[in-house]
């Protein structure tokens, strides 16, 4: 089949591998002039398991505050009546626990597994890690992630409780007066540079020039407009001519709520946005070997070959790309009480001001759209890298009309 990809992120391009391996002949449009410019640019890394990352999922992790000196969730000014109404559905979710956690996090196992296989395939290097500590500073903390680690339990994922003593062995960088009330270990959780394995897997991917019936065209710095559903199949308008797939399949991640509106389709998607700063290693001995999760403070801090990754933070609303300075001291200081002295935070600092493309549940859309021919491979929330390889397979099954290997229930749009 011809098949447009709409998006080039970390979703877009594992999208392309798959249905390319799968013998399509696969167009990737992409706006930017590069893959992963946008929210899969810098983010903390975390692959599986997904359920105790930053914002996974509505009632997993701190309560949703919005105001006071513990507000989890900062509101950014210009918040729209749809910000409002997102709010009050994620709430809903979270005190009904109705949010699907155990797909979700199945999914994000099988995505790694995925991942792993695709990486060992063709030898690419993405400054990975396994292995992950989720810090706990007090009692309250634990009680708090006990209904995430039931899922995980239930879910076959690998943890244990440790003392303060065994994770100083797993992790010899973290204070020795770091506020420790408890730690999980998670042996088996993955991270990784979402960013450069899009680039090293799109340089894989990638036709050569000139030639058009191998390999993956990308169509950079090309905008699509509208997405047309016509009698003779799915059309993209961005370019002088209106260009016709057999099959088109949506991964333009916060954007696709507007092009999707284009068609009468309501998706409730926002941005929520977090940051990440990312500092050259300044005593390798003094920074972590691999991730950890302040559970209280919702920041991960991940080590990526060179450099430690810091990300957290949760803004919603504010068109306006301006960094909040007290998110971001936030994330010094929390790394100063885990990991003083192992990061370089005078210069060389790139810091980050991203997009979650959320749903009031926290999980995607994976499948078909109800337009002939429209695929949707979107609103991976705070979980896009963790779960891309699996969704970017399980939506090419479905295109070929096989029925993927894992589950996808309650992930379908017929839930909005
Ligand atoms: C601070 C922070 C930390 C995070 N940490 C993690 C983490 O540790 N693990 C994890 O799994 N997830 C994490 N996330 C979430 C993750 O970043 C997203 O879920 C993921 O990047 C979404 O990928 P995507 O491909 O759907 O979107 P994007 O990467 O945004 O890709 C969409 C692409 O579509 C293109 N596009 C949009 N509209 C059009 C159009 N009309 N025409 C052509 N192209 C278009 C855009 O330019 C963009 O390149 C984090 C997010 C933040 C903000």
């Amino acid at each position: 089949m011809k098949i447009a990809i709409v998006g080039a992120g970390i979703v877009g391009v594992t999208t392309a591998y798959e249905l390319a391996s799968d013998g399509h002949e696969v167009t990737v449009f992409e706006q930017r002039s590069a893959v992963a410019e946008e929210a899969s640019f810098a983010t903390a890394g975390l692959l599986a398991p997904h359920l105790p990352s930053p914002w996974a999922l509505p009632g997993f992790g701190p309560r949703l505050r919005l105001m006071g000196a513990h507000a989890t969730m900062r509101l950014a000014g210009g918040i729209s009546r749809a910000n409002v109404g997102w709010l009050l559905r994620w709430r809903r979710a979270a005190r009904a626990g109705s949010a699907p956690a155990a797909t979700v996090e199945r999914l994000a196992q099988y995505s790694q597994a995925r991942l792993k296989a695709i990486a060992s395939q063709h030898e690419l290097d993405f400054e990975a890690t396994d292995g992950r500590l989720v810090l706990l500073r007090t009692e309250e903390d634990r009680a708090r992630l006990e209904p995430t680690l039931q899922v995980l339990r239930d879910c076959g994922v690998g943890l244990r409780e440790i003392s303060a003593e065994v994770a100083r062995q797993i992790e010899p960088g973290l204070s020795p007066e770091a506020p420790l009330a408890g730690v999980i270990h998670l042996p088996d959780a993955g991270a990784g540079n979402s960013r450069l394995f899009a680039q090293l897997l799109r340089h894989g991917i990638q036709a050569a020039p000139g030639q058009q019936d191998s390999g993956v065209q990308f169509a950079f710095n090309t905008r699509v407009e509208r997405i047309l559903a016509t009698p003779t199949g799915v059309a993209l308008q961005g370019e002088p001519d209106v260009r016709r797939f057999d099959a088109v399949v949506l991964c333009a991640g916060t954007a696709s709520a507007a092009l999707l509106a284009g068609l009468g389709l309501r998706l409730p998607m926002v941005a929520v946005h977090g940051y990440s700063v990312s500092a050259p290693l300044r005593e390798a001995t003094h920074a972590p070997r691999a991730s950890v999760v302040d559970a209280a403070q919702q920041v991960a801090i991940t080590r990526l070959g060179q450099r430690v990754r810091i990300a957290g933070g949760a803004e919603l609303g504010g068109a306006v790309a301006e960094h909040h300075a007290p998110t971001l001291q936030r994330l010094y200081r929390t790394l100063n009480d885990w990991f003083p002295g192992g990061a370089q935070l005078s210069s060389g600092l790139q810091i980050w001001r991203g997009a979650r493309p959320l749903l009031p549940d926290g999980a995607p859309v994976v499948g078909d759209s109800g337009i002939p021919g429209l695929w949707l491979n979107i609103g991976h929330g705070a979980g896009g890298w963790a779960l891309a390889c699996g969704c970017a397979r399980a939506v090419a099954d479905q295109i070929a009309g096989r029925e993927p290997e894992v589950s996808l229930d309650g992930l379908g749009w017929s839930r909005f």
